[in-house]
């Protein structure tokens, strides 16, 4: 029996977990080693170390196809969450200006034009700062921190090498795998010789100019968006649907309101070569898979955003015995592996939402049960999410399909509305696609299972909201809360029409 599961047993506390650790010391080298130091891979070792683990962590990048490295903290922080709010922000701050002229600021210069290189300085000099803060909380935290690639060399033994060093060893009680993912690149000539992607936009030291974004998810939307909002022609290539897994009425209305903000698409399409031409530009070959029909194009920057794949490839998952599926771990509901005192968190699980907070907290909590006697597990049901395009994106819970599917297309009532933002009034913003969905119950309270709302500020919004779903929201509490007027998450407490009745969903005004 491990030291760690004595411990528990014993109902540990975390004075004594301090002198197990220097027990266990006898065994191996450490209590936990992490693999990888992105969201997932840090919250766990911190995590552990507050309850007395002996941690070490290693964390290695390796640079993209057209150079691009960065520090300790993985995704989120380097190429991720972290630089896209910036640039999103960057680009509604274009939008803003202008609405500014309305509101009575004198904007002398009328042809305001983004700085992309002061931008992309700004954005890279903010990232810095964030690794920097990270190396210095891991020291006072005393988690060790190794910059290397860690591979297994059997169950309990990783072997690494420094800067070209020679190759060592170290053992260890338990290990976390959170090694994360990297962005996929389609296996088409020229694909990774002329194309970049999200590793890459954030710190693209030339102007990314006429742009192809390959894939219609997350990455494809959110980097058209903010590319667009910059000022830069750009073009979306969709596959089959945009945002397929959410709701198709929220992703369409995204759709349009990038439409209608000039983003172009095109649909049903796959691009089938990429060449530079003697100008240096790019000639993307494409092939509409409906109509069978060859084009082509060119483009100043093509950006793949076609999905990633998780790093397994440079573990020797085989050395351990750990099971894999396409390019991700699978984990049961203690992200242990097959291999009991493996366990994976974060983008490299199988079958798992890929998102920062998600990370965090399972490895925050996988810490918790490996050291200090937790038995709480990570919930992984309705976890909101936002896509950040001008108009934001956010839900939480099912999509009306998923509802109809789950429940019944008799048992699910769905509350809609179409709103306008006050504060869009004087600049005349188009207010078209501010519209907003609670898919509940049709029974009793009639208990919420969706909301969707798209709108300025659309994470702000949900995420409150996304704490009263888990509480069990329904529909007669959510009527019964008193708006804070005027914003627009107020407008949840003001649903009251339903698809059901066919009343017309469009606000007469403001304040009634
Ligand atoms: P990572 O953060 O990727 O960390 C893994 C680390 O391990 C990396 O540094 C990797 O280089 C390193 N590594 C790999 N192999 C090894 C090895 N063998 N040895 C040592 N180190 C290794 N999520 C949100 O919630 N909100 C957002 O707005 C959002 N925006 C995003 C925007 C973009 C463009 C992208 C690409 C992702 C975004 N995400 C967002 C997703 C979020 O970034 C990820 O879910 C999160 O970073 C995953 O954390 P992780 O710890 O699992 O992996
Ligand atoms: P997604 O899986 O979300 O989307 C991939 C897109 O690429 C889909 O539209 C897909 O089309 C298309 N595609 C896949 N393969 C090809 C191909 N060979 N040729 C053409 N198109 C292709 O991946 P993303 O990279 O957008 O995002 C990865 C993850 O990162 C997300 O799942 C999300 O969890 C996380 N993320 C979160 C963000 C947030 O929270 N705001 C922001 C950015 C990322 P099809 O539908 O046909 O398969």
């Amino acid at each position: 029996m491990s030291l760690w599961k004595l411990l528990r047993i014993c109902g540990s506390s975390r004075s004594n977990a301090l002198s197990v650790a220097s027990l266990g010391k006898a065994k191996y080298d450490y209590d936990l080693v992490v693999l990888g130091g992105g969201s997932a891979g840090l919250a766990c070792g911190k995590e552990a170390v507050d309850s007395g683990a002996r941690v070490l962590c290693f964390d290695y990048v390796k640079s993209t196809p057209a150079g691009t490295k960065w520090g300790l903290g993985g995704t989120c922080v380097n190429v991720g969450c972290i630089p896209k709010k910036l640039m999103h922000q960057a680009s509604l701050l274009g939008e803003a200006v202008h609405e500014a002229v309305a509101y009575g600021w004198n904007v002398n210069d009328q042809n305001i034009k983004p700085d992309w290189k002061k931008l992309v300085n700004s954005v890279q000099s903010h990232i810095k700062s964030v690794n920097w803060v990270t190396r210095v909380d891991l020291r006072d935290k005393k988690v060790e921190y190794v910059n290397s690639m860690g591979a297994f060399v059997d169950p309990h033994t990783i072997e690494y090498s420094v800067k070209g060093g020679p190759k060592q060893r170290v053992s260890s009680e338990y290990v976390v795998v959170a090694v994360g993912g990297r962005p996929r690149y389609p296996p088409i000539l020229g694909a990774t010789e002329f194309g970049i992607t999200s590793d890459d936009i954030f710190s693209y030291d030339k102007e990314p100019g006429r742009t192809l974004v390959v894939g219609a998810g997350y990455v494809g939307l959110e980097s058209a968006c903010f590319l667009k909002g910059l000022g830069y022609d750009t073009t979306v290539m969709v596959r089959s649907i945009v945002l397929r897994g959410f709701d198709r009425q929220m992703s369409e209305l995204l759709e349009a309101m990038m439409s209608e903000r000039g983003v172009k698409f095109l649909h049903t399409t796959i691009p089938s070569l990429v060449e530079r031409q003697g100008d240096g530009r790019l000639l993307v070959k494409y092939r509409n898979t409906t109509t069978k029909k060859e084009d082509s194009d060119t483009f100043d920057t093509v950006l793949w955003a076609i999905g990633r794949k998780g790093l397994i490839e440079d573990l020797n998952l085989p050395a351990a015995g750990v099971q894999t599926k396409n390019d991700k771990i699978v984990v049961d509901a203690t992200e242990a592996t097959n291999v009991p005192h493996i366990f994976a968190v974060g983008d490299i699980i199988y079958g798992r939402p890929e998102l920062s907070p998600v990370a965090i907290l399972s490895g925050r909590l996988l810490a918790r049960r490996l050291f200090a006697g937790s038995k709480q597990l990570m919930d992984y049901a309705d976890v909101a999410t936002t896509v950040f395009t001008p108009l934001e994106y956010s839900c939480v819970g099912m999509s009306e399909e998923m509802a109809i599917q789950t429940h019944g297309q008799d048992n699910i009532e769905v509350f809609h509305g179409y709103y306008k933002p006050t504060e869009f009034f004087i600049p005349q913003k188009s207010v078209r696609h501010c519209y907003l969905k609670a898919v509940a119950e049709i029974t009793g309270d009639q208990k919420i299972l969706g909301l969707h709302y798209i709108g300025p500020v659309a994470g702000e919004v949900i995420q409150g909201f996304a704490a009263a779903l888990k509480s069990g929201l329904t529909v007669k509490t959510l009527l019964n809360t008193v708006g804070i007027h005027p914003t627009t998450a107020e407008e949840f407490t003001r649903l009251s029409i339903t698809k059901r009745s066919g009343r017309d969903p469009k606000p007469s005004s403001c304040c009634s």
